[in-house]
């Protein structure tokens, strides 16, 4: 059994989840999956009782180009690749974390019917990132599809920006809500943390369903999209990945970041701090390979039936303890779909003007199509984002609306998720 390298063993060790119920496991124990990259089965024990180790260097990391895509490539060339003005929807689908382990989230717990609705597994993710890309879909940022201008009569307003994309394809922004790792998903079927691996990249680390540690690139939203562009890199011309929107109340990518526990003693806010340098240079690799952040309010409040004071209350606290981590950000991602005052569509309410003082440009709800409208009254753009998910999976009405994506009869694994049936057609022939 080869031991961590200490780069990786600082890592977890800073960073041991509290009160997780996941205990360390003998060293020894350790596995990894099937079809997982070598890294994974040498990558985790625990030992005990050794002196802390020098840290090794982690490894120089490959240059990750990021580029602007409203800019017309000198030429109009790139790689030998032609690029053309584009003008038209620009798609965006979300997604929350993954199901990395179906067998724990669909065990029939109060949890698996939630589970089932809104979630896909990492083998349904993986199908939606290859369908896409196979019908001419690449990805930009959400932050580069628009931007702010002055107009004629002096207002400041947000418009469509052209963008200029490799010929024949489409673009597409991800994003991916509750990045989290609240603390039910570690019992229920998803990775537990992201991590930096000795190779520099970003792994995911969690517990198999028979408990052994395993850190792994095939498991989580993130990692099997680094991996796909990798593998892909025709799929991101511009190294865009996607939006990751964040509460606050469980901290951040699986680091316990968080003030607001009962009984706050000296020793949690030590390990706060723990986690909060844990977590800084994920952060940092994450932004560095194309990852933008935004925010999902602190306590994953409903903005529409909430007062404006409640609502900066709560926004103060995510500004503290996320917007001090992960950066400034214009997205807001409402919880829920909740919009803010009730409906940003035909008015601009007070709480949406103060969200909008505090820098938020972007306001996301969820939707049935990818539509979107720059608002005449303010600087602020709001629009809905598609959401592949099993309630969408399952349905005969979102499997048209989808099909520009995939075909769900070809996503949905029936043979992991609960009996709920569909209400589409099996495929004819
Ligand atoms: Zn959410």
């Amino acid at each position: 059994m080869k031991h961590l390298t200490a780069a990786l063993l600082a890592v977890l060790m800073l960073s041991a989840l509290p009160g997780c119920g996941a205990s360390a496991p003998a060293a020894g124990s350790t596995s990894a999956p099937a079809g997982s990259s070598p890294i994974s089965s040498a990558a985790v024990s625990a030992p005990e009782q050794q002196p802390e180790p020098e840290p090794e260097p982690i490894p120089e990391p490959e240059p990750y180009d990021i580029l602007d895509p409203t800019v017309l490539p000198e030429g109009g060339v790139r790689d030998g690749v032609t690029y053309a003005a584009y003008d038209g929807v620009v798609e965006h689908l979300f997604f929350h974390p993954v199901v990395a382990y179906p067998e724990l989230a669909f065990d029939g717990d109060y949890k698996s019917d939630g589970i089932d609705d809104w979630m896909v597994t990492a083998g349904e993710y993986l199908k939606i990132l290859q369908s896409v890309y196979d019908k001419g879909y690449v990805l930009v940022d959400i932050a580069d599809c628009w931007s702010e201008q002055t107009d004629e009569a002096g207002q400041v307003r947000m418009v469509k920006n052209t963008l200029y994309l490799p010929e024949g394809k489409k673009p597409l922004i991800l994003s991916y809500d509750d990045v989290n790792y609240y603390e039910y998903m570690l019992s229920n079927g998803f990775t537990y943390k992201l991590i930096l691996g000795e190779d520099g990249k970003i792994w995911s680390y969690g517990l198999d369903p028979a408990g052994n540690e395993v850190v792994s690139r095939d498991l989580d939203a993130v990692t099997i999209l680094d991996k796909f562009v990798e593998e892909h890199p025709d799929f991101s011309p511009f190294g865009a990945k996607g939006c990751l929107s964040l509460t606050g109340y469980e901290g951040i990518l699986g680091y316990r970041t968080q003030t607001d526990r009962e009984n706050w003693t000296p020793e949690r806010e030590e390990n706060r701090q723990r986690e909060i340098e844990a977590v800084k240079p994920i952060v940092a690799e994450l932004k560095r390979t194309g990852w933008t952040f935004g925010s999902h309010t602190w306590g994953h409040i409903s903005l529409n039936s909430r007062t404006t004071e409640v609502v900066q209350a709560d926004m103060r606290k995510w500004f503290d303890e996320v917007g001090s981590l992960v950066g400034d950000t214009t997205v807001l991602f409402y919880p829920f779909g909740g919009r803010l005052d009730g409906d940003d569509v035909r008015q601009t309410g007070p709480a949406f003007t103060w969200m909008q003082q505090q820098g938020f440009r972007i306001f996301c709800s969820v939707g049935i199509d990818s539509w979107s409208r720059c608002k005449d009254d303010i600087s602020a753009v709001i629009c809905d984002r598609l959401h592949p998910d099993g309630t969408t999976l399952r349905s005969g009405k979102s499997l048209e609306r989808y099909m520009k994506f995939y075909d769900a009869r070809d996503i949905i694994d029936l043979s992991v998720r609960p009996d709920r049936g569909v209400t589409w057609q099996p495929k004819a022939g």
